[in-house]
C-alpha cells in the first residue's frame, strides 16, 4: 500500500483525458486479425505487399543481394541512416518544383510518419500555450499527438466534397488571430494531401499562400503518406520543394504504396536547418536495424519496380471500383478525389439520402456476416453517411462488390 499515490492527480491531465488513436481493427466484435479469414480493407495497407519477396529464406539472400548485412544485430544501429537518407532524396529529386537537390541533410526519418508527427510537435510547440491548426476531415494522429503533448488544436475544415480544398482565407484569418493574440501561438499547420479520408491532392497554390503568409512565425506540414497513387508521379510529391520554402516539412512513409506498414518508416523533408533539430531531440536509436535494411533493399531500383508493380495493381482496382460501386443500389457518391488507394463513398438510405445508420449497418454487416473490413467515417466533418473502402487485391474487391451488394439490400428494406 502506498499511501499517498493516486494516479489521478499524479499523471498529467491531458493524458488522463486521452482518447488513444484507435485503429480501425480494434472497433468491432470480431477480431479482425490478418489470418486470412477477414478483407482487412480499412487501414489502407497495400494488400499486394512489400517489395520484397519476403519468405523466411529469400529475406538473407535479397538483403545479402542488396549488399546489406542484415544480422548485425547485436550492434546499435546507425543513428544517422545517412545511406537510407540518400536513397529516399534520389526518389524525390526529380526537379519539378526546384532546381536544387535534395542531400540526406535535408531529413529526418523516424518510427513511422506518426513519430515525425510527434517530433515536428515537441520541437515547435510550447505545451499548454500554443497550438496546431488542422483541416477536418483529416487523419487522427495530429489530433492525438497534440493533445499527449498538451497542445492545443485549431481547426479549420476543409471546403465542401468533392473538392476537399484548403479554405485559404479561413486558414489566412486564423493565423492572423493567432498573430494577434497574446495567449497562444499557432506553430504548426498539419495539411494531408491526398487526404485521409478525402482521397483529394491539395493544390500546389494553396499551400503556397499559407507558407507565404506575410506575419506568421511557422511551420507548414505537407502530409504526403499517399501522394505514391497519385496519376503524374513525376510533380505529385512536393518534398523538393522544402529547398525553397525555410518553413514546409513533407512527410512521407513506407506504410502504403511500398507495403511495408510493418517495419515502421517514416521521413520528414525539411530545410537542413529544421532537419537538425529534428535529428537532436529524436531518440538517437530509433530506427531499428531491420527496418534500416529492408527499406534499403525497398528503395532500390529493383524494389521500386516492384513496387510499381503492385502499385499499378492496385489502381486497376481502384478503376473497377469506380465504374462498379456505382452501380449498386444504395451506394451514393464518390466524395473526394481518387489520388489515394481507398474510396470514400455515401450509403444512401431508402429515400436516397446519405444516412449514417445505414453506413454503420453496411459497416458493422460487411464485418461481422461477410468478414470485410472497411471503415465508418460518417462522423468526420463533411463526410455524412460515408464509408472508406481501401482498395485491396482483384480477389479482395470481388468478395467485397458481392458483399456490399447483398448488405446493402438487406439493410435498405
Ligand atoms: C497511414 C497514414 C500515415 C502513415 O503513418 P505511419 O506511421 O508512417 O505508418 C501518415 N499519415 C496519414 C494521413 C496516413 O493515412
Amino acid at each position: 500500500m502506498s499511501p499517498a499515490f493516486n494516479l489521478e492527480t499524479c499523471a498529467r491531465p491531458n493524458i488522463l483525458a486521452l482518447e488513444p488513436y484507435r485503429c480501425a481493427r480494434e472497433q468491432v466484435p470480431p477480431d479482425y486479425k490478418d489470418d486470412g479469414s477477414n478483407v482487412l480493407l480499412d487501414a489502407n495497407e497495400n494488400a499486394y505487399g512489400s517489395p520484397l519477396a519476403i519468405g523466411a529464406n529469400s529475406l538473407k539472400s535479397e538483403a545479402a543481394a542488396a549488399g546489406l548485412d542484415l544480422f548485425g544485430l547485436h550492434r546499435y544501429p546507425d543513428p544517422h541512416q545517412e545511406d537510407l537518407k540518400q536513397q529516399l532524396c534520389e526518389l524525390r529529386n526529380n526537379h519539378a518544383h526546384t532546381v536544387q537537390t535534395l542531400t540526406p541533410a535535408n531529413l529526418f526519418v523516424g518510427v513511422g510518419s506518426d513519430e515525425a508527427i510527434d517530433v515536428l510537435l515537441r520541437c515547435f510547440c510550447v505545451p499548454a500555450r500554443d497550438r496546431i491548426l488542422v483541416c477536418p476531415p483529416t487523419y487522427g494522429m495530429y489530433g492525438v499527438s497534440a493533445q499527449v503533448n498538451d497542445v492545443g488544436l485549431v481547426k479549420v475544415p476543409l471546403t465542401a466534397a468533392p473538392e476537399f480544398g484548403v479554405d485559404v482565407p479561413a486558414v489566412l484569418a486564423a493565423l492572423d488571430a493567432a498573430v494577434a493574440a497574446p495567449e497562444y501561438d499557432i506553430k504548426v499547420v498539419y495539411l494531408c494531401s491526398p487526404g485521409n479520408p478525402t482521397g483529394a491532392t491539395l493544390k500546389k497554390d494553396d499551400i503556397a499562400q499559407v507558407l507565404a503568409h506575410p506575419t506568421w512565425n511557422g511551420i507548414v506540414v505537407v502530409d504526403e503518406a499517399y501522394v505514391d497513387f497519385v496519376e503524374d508521379q513525376r510533380t505529385a510529391s512536393l518534398a523538393e520543394w522544402v529547398l525553397e520554402w525555410p518553413n514546409l516539412v513533407v512527410m512521407q512513409t513506407l506504410s502504403k504504396a511500398f507495403g511495408m506498414a510493418g517495419i515502421r518508416l517514416g521521413a520528414a523533408f525539411c530545410a537542413a536547418p529544421i532537419a537538425r533539430l529534428l535529428n537532436a531531440l529524436k531518440a538517437p536509436y530509433n530506427i531499428a536495424s531491420p527496418t534500416s535494411t529492408l527499406a534499403r533493399s525497398a528503395l532500390t531500383p529493383q524494389g521500386l519496380a516492384a513496387m510499381q508493380v503492385n502499385r499499378a495493381k492496385l489502381v486497376s482496382q481502384r478503376v473497377r471500383l469506380i465504374e462498379s460501386l456505382p452501380q449498386i443500389p444504395g451506394v451514393g457518391r464518390l466524395r473526394g478525389g481518387t489520388d489515394s488507394n481507398f474510396l470514400l463513398y455515401e450509403m444512401l438510405n431508402a429515400q436516397g439520402q446519405p444516412d449514417n445508420a445505414v453506413a454503420l449497418a453496411v459497416y458493422t454487416k460487411l464485418a461481422e456476416q461477410y468478414r470485410v473490413v472497411v471503415r465508418f467515417r460518417g462522423k468526420e466533418h463533411g463526410c455524412l453517411g460515408c464509408l472508406r473502402i481501401t482498395v485491396g487485391t482483384e480477389e479482395e474487391m470481388s468478395q467485397f462488390l458481392e458483399a456490399l451488394a447483398k448488405t446493402l439490400a438487406e439493410v435498405r428494406q
